[in-house]
C-alpha cells in the first residue's frame, strides 16, 4: 500500500494533477482529480427516490414511492441504484474516460463509489458488466463497464463473471427514442454459459442508466437463463421526473 501512496506521488510529481472537467491545476496528492467547483456541482442520489429503479424524485417534495414505469412493471431487473444523477460534469468524467480512454478518472470514480446508494444492493454471487460488441471493445481497448465493475466493487473483484455476450451490433443508443432504444437491444445479449448464472444472484454494472432498456434486456436474458435475481449498479442516471 505504501508503495501505491509512493508511485502515485511520483505520477503526480511528474503529471501534475488536472481537473477531469475544466482542466484546472490541482494539489498534488487529492483524492479525486475534480477541483472544488466542479466537486460541487456533482448531484449525488439522495431520497426522495424509486426503491426498486433508483431514480430521485428531484421536483417532488414527497416520500419514496414507486415510480410510474416500475408500477407497471416494466423491469426484468429487481433493484437497480446509481452514485449521481446526469449531468454536465458526471458526462465529462464518462466521456473522457470512454472516448479519450482517459483512465485517470478512474481513482475519482472509486471515491465517488464509496459510501454511495450502491452499498443498498444486496451482496451477488457474480457480478456482470455490460458487454461491448467484440468489435467495439477491439476499437475502445476496454469495456468502461468492467472498469467500474472493478472500483464499485473492489473486495469482491473475484465475483466478476462475463456471462453475457452482446451476440449483435447495435447502434449508440444517445439520440434514439425510447422506442427505437428498446427495438434497438432486443435480442442483442445472450448468455456464454446458463450454468454460470442459474440459481444466481446477479448484479449487473454499466455506465449510465438512461432510460433502463440495456439493462432491462440483460436481466430478461440473465432470468430466462435461470439466474435467480439481477441488481444494477451505474454511475449515473439521466432524470426522468
Ligand atoms: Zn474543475
Ligand atoms: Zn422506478
Amino acid at each position: 500500500m505504501a508503495v501505491k501512496k509512493w508511485l502515485r506521488a511520483l505520477g503526480d510529481l511528474c503529471f501534475p494533477p488536472c481537473c477531469l472537467c475544466c482542466g484546472t491545476s490541482l494539489a498534488w496528492g487529492g483524492t479525486i482529480e475534480l477541483c472544488p467547483g466542479c466537486a460541487g456541482k456533482l448531484r449525488f442520489i439522495t431520497p426522495p427516490f424509486c426503491p426498486l429503479c433508483g431514480v430521485m424524485y428531484v421536483n417532488s417534495g414527497g416520500g419514496s414511492h414507486l415510480c410510474t414505469l416500475c408500477c407497471r412493471q416494466e423491469y426484468a431487473f429487481d433493484r437497480a441504484r446509481s452514485i449521481c444523477r446526469y449531468n454536465p460534469e458526471i458526462g465529462t468524467i464518462i466521456h473522457s474516460l470512454k472516448f479519450a480512454g482517459l483512465k485517470t478518472g478512474l481513482r475519482t470514480m472509486a471515491a465517488l463509489a464509496e459510501n454511495s446508494l450502491i452499498h443498498d444492493l444486496s451482496s451477488p454471487d457474480i457480478i456482470v458488466p455490460v458487454p461491448l460488441h467484440p468489435r467495439k471493445l477491439r476499437s475502445r481497448g476496454f469495456n468502461q463497464s468492467l472498469l467500474l465493475a472493478q472500483l464499485f466493487f473492489p473486495d469482491q473483484k473475484d465475483k466478476i463473471a462475463h456471462a453475457l455476450v452482446r451476440s449483435r451490433h447495435t447502434l449508440a443508443q444517445t439520440g434514439l427514442t425510447g422506442a427505437e432504444r428498446r427495438k434497438n437491444v432486443v435480442g442483442a445479449f445472450t448468455v456464454r454459459q446458463p450454468q454460470e448464472v442459474q440459481g444466481k444472484k446477479i448484479c449487473l454494472v454499466d455506465d449510465v442508466f438512461t432510460t433502463g432498456t440495456t439493462v432491462h434486456e440483460c436481466a430478461k436474458t440473465l432470468k430466462k437463463a435461470g439466474a435467480a435475481s439481477v441488481q444494477v449498479a451505474t454511475l449515473a442516471m439521466v432524470d426522468i421526473w
